[in-house]
């Protein structure tokens, strides 16, 4: 099973939760990688990769991709040696069978997921977060329109890069996302409650706050952040 040390993390939540801003702190502090599939995804539609042509139209109205792809997508990336310490897996698993899957991969590699966190935020104010949501094309910083504003206007504070909306960020394609959320991802939590590996926080509030509760979930690995 898991040996010492390692920290197998899987963020679950609501689009728009956070789980991408706390990924990303959390991979600075424990120096493991971050693995979104949505951002993997994200990236061969840019590259307009077989499998972004594939995955494109699904993906701007909300849909999910098929398990069958981001389960290949997954467990490629958990082969490579960065993985060796552990991992923080943010938008996967998103349904039944790829938590299933995903156990089975890390079985027969003698591993196991060691904590799964679920964030949870009130369904009107991720619809406000969403819609006014901007990243950076150059860092990938987060912007939000309404709530966190970019000091540039259009510009990013952190390197100046060009800041864009995701094509999948709008009123209809995040209501989809909502209830595909509802429907085939909410139901983890009882899978991974059933394991005893469930924590969930609230995922309102400030992001400091919120890391420091991960942070004390986390506890006995805190000898690792840097
Ligand atoms: P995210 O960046 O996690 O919000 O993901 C953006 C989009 O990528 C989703 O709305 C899906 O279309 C697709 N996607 C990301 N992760 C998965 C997954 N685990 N299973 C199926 N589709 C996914």
């Amino acid at each position: 099973m898991t040996t010492e040390r390692t920290l197998n993390l899987v963020l679950l939540g609501p689009p728009g939760a956070g789980k991408g801003t706390q990924a990303k702190m959390l991979t600075t502090c424990f120096k493991l990688p971050h693995i979104s599939t949505g951002e993997i995804l994200r990236a061969a539609v840019k590259e307009q990769t077989p499998l972004g042509i594939k995955a494109k139209e699904l993906m701007d109205m909300g849909a999910l991709v098929s398990d069958e792809i981001v389960i290949g997508i997954v467990e490629e990336r958990l082969t490579k040696s960065d993985c060796e310490k552990g991992f923080i897996l943010d938008g996967f698993p998103r349904t039944l069978h790829q938590a299933v899957e995903l156990k089975k991969i890390l079985l027969v590699r003698g591993k196991a997921i060691d904590h799964v966190i679920s964030v949870e935020v009130a369904k009107d104010e991720l619809l406000a977060r969403i819609t006014g949501r901007l990243s950076c094309h150059s860092c990938g910083k987060g912007f939000n329109q309404v709530f966190d504003p970019s000091a540039s206007g259009d510009k990013c504070d952190g390197c100046g890069g060009e800041l864009y909306q995701r094509d999948d960020d709008n009123e209809d394609s995040m209501r989809m996302r909502l209830d595909v959320y509802e429907q085939q991802t909410a139901p983890l939590a009882a899978y991974y409650a059933d394991d005893s590996l469930l924590r969930t926080i609230n995922g309102s509030g400030s992001i400091e706050g919120i890391q420091r509760n991960i942070l004390d979930i986390l506890g006995n690995r805190s000898e690792w952040i840097c």
